[in-house]
């Protein structure tokens, strides 16, 4: 087997699930993270994502099949969707609520942290030296962001702590949703906007919806802002082109790894780490991999997207 040492860049869930799946292999592996971690703590508040199921398959299963066992906040069966004539439609659906971020032990990016640790993964921070790095994880990159989230944390939401709530509104949250979710404590409210030219009226939209809006307005009544969340997404219209820069493979969003029609890339960025790193460990080409694995689901979120964007 090939044990020389890999390098990667960018030490957050496609960087560190790649990290870990090479290391447990025998393969040295050194993580290349630009922020320092004092930083990383100021700048980011943790907040709780959705982490949904595709193809009816448990994503944590999924990851399980690659060995990674990882912790959600709670698991979800019921999805409010909410329309802008606010009539409310609940689902069955599996989601696992998750938290992200890098304060809370509980986090996925922690979870992930602990596990590298120990098993031997050496984890630089602020490293922004020119590493020739064998696989890139370095997120959206800046010149392509194609979907912005922006949102609050809250202790108090007034909402149901065993439902996921979507709200589909234009008005709100352009060609996108906003979504809530709570740990029974500490909710998250994200707004999930699409249209490119309304990207700077994210938070006035938002802002205008909390205190016009009625059923934003029931939800918030009474809580308290305890963080603000912001931050771009990259969704590509065909990740299988854009899986290599010159030598190196690029794993989640850094490749545009997202499901274009609803901007949840957590479960791309994990298992794109998973079968970037068996494509080292194997020497087999990432990119079959990747199509073996995923097949058609990127083209057919991109073609949902496409209907979206042109309604
Ligand atoms: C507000 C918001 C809400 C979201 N909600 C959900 C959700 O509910 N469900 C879901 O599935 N997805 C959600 N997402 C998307 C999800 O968070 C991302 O798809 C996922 O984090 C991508 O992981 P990644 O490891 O590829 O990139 P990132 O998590 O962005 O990590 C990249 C890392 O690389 C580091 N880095 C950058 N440049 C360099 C460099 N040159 N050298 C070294 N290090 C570098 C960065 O500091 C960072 O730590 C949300 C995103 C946002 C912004």
């Amino acid at each position: 087997m090939d044990t020389r040492e890999i390098h990667i860049k960018g030490g957050s869930l496609s960087g560190l699930t790649t990290a870990i799946s090479l290391t447990n292999h025998g393969i040295p592996t050194t993580v290349h993270e630009s922020l320092s971690q004092t930083s990383m703590k100021t700048s980011n508040t943790d907040f709780l994502s959705i982490l949904r199921a595709y193809n009816k398959r448990d994503p944590l299963d999924e990851l399980k099949e690659f060995k990674l066992n990882l912790k959600p906040i709670k698991s979800i069966r019921r999805v409010c969707k909410i329309n802008p004539e606010f009539s409310e439609t609940v689902i069955n659906r599996d989601y696992h609520i998750v938290r992200v971020g890098v304060n809370a032990k509980d986090t996925l990016q922690n979870q992930l942290r602990s596990k590298a640790l120990k098993s031997g993964v050496d984890l630089k921070f602020e490293a922004k030296g020119n590493v020739n790095a064998e696989v890139i994880a370095t997120g959206t990159p800046k010149t392509k962001i194609n979907i912005f989230g922006q949102g609050y944390c809250f202790e108090g939401l007034n909402i149901e702590d065993d439902m996921v709530y979507l709200i589909y509104d234009d008005e709100i949250a352009p060609r996108g949703y906003v979504y809530i979710v709570s740990d029974g404590k500490e909710g998250t409210l994200v707004s999930v906007n699409f249209e490119k030219s309304k990207f700077p009226k994210t938070k006035e939209l938002l802002d205008l919806a909390i205190r016009n809006n009625p059923f934003l307005k029931r939800v918030t009544k009474g809580a308290v802002v305890t963080g603000c969340i912001s931050g771009g997404g990259y969704y590509s219209r065909d990740p299988y082109l854009e899986l290599y820069d010159n030598k190196s493979i690029c794993v989640g969003e850094a490749a545009g790894l997202q499901d274009a029609t609803r901007g949840f890339g957590i479960r791309y960025a994990i298992l794109s780490g998973c079968i970037g790193a068996q494509s080292i460990i194997d020497h087999e080409d990432y990119c079959l991999l990747l199509k073996k694995y995923f097949g058609d689901e990127f083209k057919n979120n991109y073609i949902e997207r496409a209907k979206l964007q042109s309604r």
